[in-house]
């Protein structure tokens, strides 16, 4: 098992950034608020660019042990 993400939904302004970039690990619910659909084993530096790229900070990374990864 390798990294994994978490969104927090409520941090979450739709920008699509996430979906766009990854759409086969995001999506939108139907209030237009992004969620991990599939958890898809994205390498180290995809799951830090997701997370960096999101301009509401709503993903977080963690590695294998569960801890946070800073992004
Ligand atoms: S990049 Fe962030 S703000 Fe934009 S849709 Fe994804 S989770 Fe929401």
């Amino acid at each position: 098992m390798g990294y994994r993400m978490s969104l927090d939904s409520d941090e979450c302004m739709s920008t699509g950034r996430c979906v766009a970039d990854y759409p086969s690990v995001f999506d939108f619910d139907e209030d237009e608020l992004a969620f991990i659909k599939e958890e898809i084993e994205l390498s180290e530096e995809d799951c830090i660019r997701a997370a960096r790229n999101c301009p509401s900070r709503a993903i977080s990374v963690f590695d294998k042990d569960g801890n946070e990864i800073p992004t």
